[in-house]
């Protein structure tokens, strides 16, 4: 059974939270004097001199209404990686508690829990990189708190089986987190719909990558409104800036082109899936419902360092379990793939004269 109570650090379960400026007045003034902000202004035009609202509210109601999620049930974080870590401050016991991973996967689960002091256990994927349940029940003991799935998977591009998940949400009694940070590259449904059914599930998504902002930061949480309140009393007073809220409601107003370049982006990820096979270092090109591709190359350190000099970054993957031999490119745009398979025809064909 599921008790959010129980699960909270004891610290976090009897913390009073900080109650800010913004917090204490709401309402309508002409004055306000009760920030500690510069009166005058700022060297900018924008109202850049007052907080922003700490909740943020404007852009959970454009949210709510893209997602169907009402306001209450939606965090914002300064990247998911805020997302990740607050969970750790909030649900685990330094040197005490431990949460689950499924490698090979995103590296921040595991980072977050080290400067955590909480403990990873590892149920690595199976082969053909879906969820080893059989491994992850073992793993379970009464100190875990919460089991991290990515799906679609960094760096492995693929979905997670949508029923294996379900049976995670339905027989672990601790957090669930299915980070969705390239769900709208995806074929499969988001779990943000199931919230009402699993009151320890928490879905991640992020403004980083369909919607085009990863340079302002912004993060979402969507899960119960029990889970939202505790998000919300461990998060700094004022975690999004003015600018980041302002920018991002502006850019919800434009779904239409959001979706062109969701359409565009998986068009290239098919060609580039094409022109990839047919390179003869290309040992294989993983099915990506992602905006990336996972590639088998046999030497990635090589090929790796051959695209560098070209002035082409990918990222090697090669030392990663179940990912030797791979690197994860990014689909770029139509220039930046046809530069990138150039560059591949030219190495191979050193290969080939050598
Ligand atoms: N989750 C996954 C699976 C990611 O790949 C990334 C970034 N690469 C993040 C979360 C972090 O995203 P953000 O920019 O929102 O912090």
């Amino acid at each position: 059974m599921f008790q959010l109570d129980q699960l909270l650090r004891e610290n976090i379960r009897q913390l009073v939270p900080y109650s800010s400026a913004r917090d204490e007045f709401k309402g309508e003034a002409q004055v306000f004097l009760d920030a500690n902000e510069n009166s005058l202004g700022s060297p900018l035009t924008r109202w850049y001199n007052r907080y922003p609202d700490p909740h943020q509210w404007k852009v959970k109601e454009a949210l709510s209404k893209i997602k169907g999620i009402p306001p209450q049930h939606i965090f914002l974080g300064n990247g998911s990686d805020e997302c990740i870590d607050l969970l750790y401050r909030a649900f685990c016991n330094p040197g005490k508690d431990n949460i689950i991973i499924n490698p090979p996967t995103y590296g921040m689960y595991e980072v977050s829990a080290h400067i955590n002091d909480v403990e990873v256990r590892r149920a690595v994927l199976l082969d053909d990189f879906q969820l080893d349940l059989v491994h992850l029940e073992t793993l379970v003991d009464e100190n875990t708190k919460i089991i991290w799935i990515c799906s679609p998977n960094n760096p492995t591009a693929n979905s997670i089986n949508r029923q294996d998940i379900e049976i995670v949400l339905n027989n672990f009694p601790g957090l669930v987190v299915v980070d969705e940070a390239y769900i709208n590259f995806s074929r499969h449904r988001s779990f943000i719909q199931e919230l009402a059914d699993y009151p320890n599930l928490v879905v991640l998504q992020t403004m980083s990558k369909a919607w085009g902002l990863a340079g302002l930061r912004l993060g979402m949480a969507f899960a119960s409104e029990a889970i939202i309140e505790v998000y919300n009393k461990v998060k700094a007073p004022y975690n999004i800036s003015q600018a980041t809220q302002e920018l991002v409601l502006a850019a919800l107003e434009e779904t239409g082109q959001v979706n062109d370049m969701i359409r565009a982006l998986v068009t290239m990820r098919e060609q580039l899936v094409q022109d990839l096979a047919l390179l003869p270092l290309v040992r294989k090109v993983y099915p990506s419902d992602a905006n990336f591709l996972l590639v088998k190359v046999g030497d990635a350190r090589a090929v790796y360092q051959y695209l560098l000099q070209d002035g082409i970054v990918v990222r090697d993957r090669s030392k990663v379990e179940l990912c030797e031999g791979c690197l994860r490119i990014t689909v770029g745009t139509e220039k930046e793939n046809q530069e990138l398979i150039q560059a591949l025809r030219t190495y191979d064909a050193g290969r080939i004269v050598s």
